[in-house]
């Protein structure tokens, strides 16, 4: 195998906030490994099974591509308009109709904090509920 067809690329592993170093290993455009990064000054050559194994999801066929709204029973894929739409259009009525704190709002791990940082803003200033919650702390 040449060096242009298998490299190591360093990266941060994205699965929890404690932000692993991580090198993926690609072969032929193809991720088929993971190295921790010893240099790396938060987990010094270590990962958790997270770090080491969850890349495998990424050729995964069955990942979802799209969003998916229920219509008549089913699952259909749509474009994101439809999607952000839809739920815009849903979470309104269900404010309207039951009041903010109707809704609850579960933040990510997987989210960087500045993302965290706007759910909960929007949960807090756009919806008008302090319900939110993170998975990191179930
Ligand atoms: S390797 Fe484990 S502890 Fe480190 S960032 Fe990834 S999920 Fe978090």
């Amino acid at each position: 195998m040449t060096e242009k067809e298998s490299k190591r690329v360093l990266t941060v592993c994205p699965y929890c906030g404690t932000g692993c170093g991580l090198y993926l290993v690609v072969e032929k455009g193809r991720v088929v490994g993971i190295e921790p990064d010893g240099l790396h000054p938060v987990n010094e050559g270590e990962l958790c099974v997270k770090g080491y194994y969850g890349y495998q999801h990424i050729d995964n066929t069955e990942r979802l591509t799209s969003p998916l709204i229920k219509k008549d029973g089913k699952f259909v894929a749509v474009h994101w308009e439809e999607a952000l739409d839809f739920v815009a259009r849903q979470l309104a009525k269900i404010k309207q109709e039951s009041g903010p704190d109707a809704i609850a709002l579960f933040a990510s791990a997987r989210a960087t904090n500045e993302e965290n940082y706007v759910a909960q803003k929007f949960a807090r200033a756009v919806i008008g509920t302090n319900n939110v919650d993170h998975c990191a702390r179930l």
